[in-house]
């Protein structure tokens, strides 16, 4: 069922954005003069043509980084922090500016938009902090006659690739660790959305890192050209976010050279409501969990299972929560829920929901793709059975599947049924939920709370949603070498 996009407030002021590649300090058009369109999904209007980065430009960057690299290690722990700092403090001035090109380029409501970019420029502040408090530890042999020094030392050239979904914060995630620990960095962003990152290396450049030590390519094609720059003998780490389809392939194209892979993969979170949950916080923090950035989050609420003894009062309370969220674009700043970053995620979402249907599952609410931009309704499904592919793909939309359930065990059960481990979500009374979290197979459980985002916490996932930590100071540590120094005394 389609309907048509109401007429929106545009209220914000059109800023041009960078659309090039940034190789050895400096922006420029890719060698061969290609580029390719960005897109407003809420209109479908080209924001931007976007350079594509030839493989000699890509090749460029990496040598551009490998130059740099020991200049750059060798830095002390205070310069880096305070250009990281300084990057925060002008993020902070421009965080407005930031939010305007992701609401344009992916779709995002205004309060997800703001909400990211104020998330984004954290991480430059806390890795600020990080870099002048590299650990390395002082050991006794069990002989006790000889000594052990643990060093920790900068990786070495990086290269990150982010997906569409939060393209600030996804970027500063990485970047902000990598240039801390003192690696020098070549950052692809997802085609989607190339100008939030080109924002934040602008950024990068105007506070003074030196050339060669951050560079941005959007390689076309991607897969051949990011595996040739992963087989450069200078390339010592690939973080990479996004999905685990990719994330797989590239653990394959690390293994030809011994490249360390960081990986924050898919997600399919599961979110066990139990008997004892208070039902208004409960639908306060999965609203949270489950609208947050559109539901276009690998920590999104994919799944509730609820007990049967608040299962209809649960429902009801949902139901009126999502009737009262509007949609359309996030130039309206009134607006909560914003496009999808494309018409083909906003089919794939559809798709899932229609497919609950055919196997015995009830929309109680939305439904409908819109006519007019990428927009999907606010939506409730019940009566989904676990097992529908809803329950098993991640939606990455704003769609709310409800599974009923009587007995714990089989709720904790069906939340593990997955190849998938990175957030979980538990509403109960404390004990008990924590009691069930300690059962759940993921990298993070949220306990009668939507959100985790933290820049001090340890994120990432188990089982195929990944590899590694980010943010915290685990972060900073997939950027970092032991080094072992063996002394005599
Ligand atoms: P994607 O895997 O399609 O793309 C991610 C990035 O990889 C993009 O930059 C893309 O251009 C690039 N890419 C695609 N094919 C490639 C190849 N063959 N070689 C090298 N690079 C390639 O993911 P997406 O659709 O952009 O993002 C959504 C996915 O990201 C979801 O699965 C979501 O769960 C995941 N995600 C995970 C986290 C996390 O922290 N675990 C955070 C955000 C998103």
């Amino acid at each position: 069922m389609t309907t048509t996009t109401p007429a929106t407030t545009l209220s914000t002021t059109r800023t041009e954005p960078i659309a090039q590649l940034f190789i050895d300090g400096a922006w420029r058009a890719g060698s061969d003069g290609g580029t390719f369109p960005v897109v407003d999904p809420a209109d479908g209007s080209t924001i931007a043509d976007f350079a594509i980065a030839s493989r000699e430009d890509c090749l460029a960057a990496v040598e551009s980084a490998a130059l740099a690299q020991t200049s750059w290690a060798a830095t002390s722990p205070r310069e880096r922090s305070e250009l990281l700092r300084a990057a925060y403090e002008v993020l902070t001035e421009e965080v407005e500016t930031l939010a305007e090109i992701m609401i344009r380029e992916n779709g995002k409501s205004y309060r997800d938009a703001i909400g990211e970019a104020n998330y984004a420029k954290e991480f430059f502040r806390w890795f600020a902090e990080e870099a002048v408090r590299i650990p390395g530890e002082y050991r006794l042999s069990p002989s006790g006659d000889k000594r052990i020094v643990v060093d920790r030392q900068p990786i070495g050239v990086s290269l990150l690739i982010t997906p569409w979904n939060f393209p600030a914060a996804m970027a500063t995630r990485k970047l902000a660790p990598a240039l801390a620990a003192g690696c020098t960095v070549i950052l692809k962003p997802a085609r989607e959305t190339p100008l939030a990152a080109a924002f934040v290396v602008d950024v990068l450049r105007r506070v003074g890192f030196p050339p060669g030590v951050v560079s941005l390519v959007t390689p076309v094609p991607t897969g051949p050209i990011v595996a040739e720059m992963l087989s450069h003998p200078a390339v010592r780490k690939l973080s990479f976010t996004g999905s685990t389809e990719v994330g797989r392939e590239l653990l394959h194209a690390c293994a030809d050279t011994v490249v360390s892979a960081s990986m924050e993969l898919g997600g399919n979170a599961p979110v066990v409501v139990l008997p004892g949950a208070d039902l208004e916080l409960t639908v306060r923090e999965s609203l949270l969990a489950k609208m947050r950035n559109g539901g276009s989050a690998c920590t999104a609420a994919n799944r509730f299972y609820v007990h049967s003894s608040i299962h209809d009062a649960f429902v009801a309370r949902m139901a009126e929560e999502l009737a009262a969220v509007r949609v359309g674009s996030g130039l309206d700043h009134d607006n909560d829920l914003g496009a999808l970053v494309s018409v083909r995620e906003r089919d794939k979402v559809a798709g899932l929901v229609d497919g609950a249907v055919r196997d015995g599952a009830t929309v109680v609410h939305g439904g409908r793709s819109w006519e007019d931009g990428a927009f999907y309704d606010a939506t409730l499904v019940t009566g989904v059975r676990h097992g529908s592919a809803i329950t098993t793909t991640e939606i990455f939309g704003p769609v709310t599947a409800v599974v009923r359930y009587d007995d714990v065990d089989e709720a904790v059960r069906m939340a593990n049924d997955t190849v998938f481990g990175l957030m979980a979500y538990v509403f109960g009374e404390e004990r008990e939920a924590v009691a069930v979290a300690r059962r759940l197979e993921a990298g993070m459980v949220a306990i009668n709370r939507g959100v985790v985002s933290d820049p001090a916490a340890p994120f990432g996932g188990v089982k195929q949603s990944g590899l590694g930590r980010e943010g915290s100071s685990e972060g900073i540590l997939e950027f970092l070498e032991e080094q072992y120094i063996a002394l005599t005394s």
